[in-house]
């Protein structure tokens, strides 16, 4: 039998949504408005979890413990991002990243910025992992994950 090319269907789907965060996760963001990066500590392994988190996805143990922790850390890892696709935060290009923060014991993922993007050829010499890096606070803090803009090195 022939080889046939596969048929496809196409069309777009939106899918709008909504979602209580509960009370951990309000307090996470509602910290954030006073610059505070607030982690849960678990009792079992003794993770700090940031964002902080109801239970330990590690354990399963709930956590009781809040603990604040530094908005300066270290790059796990990053990537730049120079395509368009659907439900990005901002057009391209921009660098996403891991970035463990110093006193947690997870990497929080967010934008690494304060870098120039002009040549994106450079990219690579100016970011690697491992890199030092501290939360670019925003002027007007709104209790969302967007309050840090960006990490930017130190
Ligand atoms: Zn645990």
């Amino acid at each position: 039998m022939a080889k046939e090319k596969p048929k496809i269907l196409e069309g777009s789907i939106s899918l709008p949504y909504r979602w209580a965060l509960g009370p951990v996760f309000t307090r996470f963001f509602e910290e954030l408005k006073d610059k505070k990066i607030m982690g849960t500590k678990c009792p079992k392994c003794n993770r700090v979890l940031v964002p902080a988190r109801k239970f330990c996805p590690r354990c399963f143990e709930e956590t009781t413990e809040w603990v604040q922790v530094s908005d300066k850390g270290t790059i796990r890892t990053w990537s730049l991002i120079t395509f368009e696709f659907s439900g990005q935060p901002m057009p391209p290009p921009y660098i996403s990243g891991l970035i463990d923060l110093d006193g947690t014991d997870v990497a929080l993922s967010h934008f690494i910025g304060g870098i120039d993007l002009s040549n994106i050829e450079k990219v690579k010499d100016r970011v690697r992992i491992g890199m030092r890096v501290e939360a670019k606070w925003r002027d007007e803090r709104q209790g969302n994950i967007h309050d840090i803009e960006y990490f930017k090195p130190v």
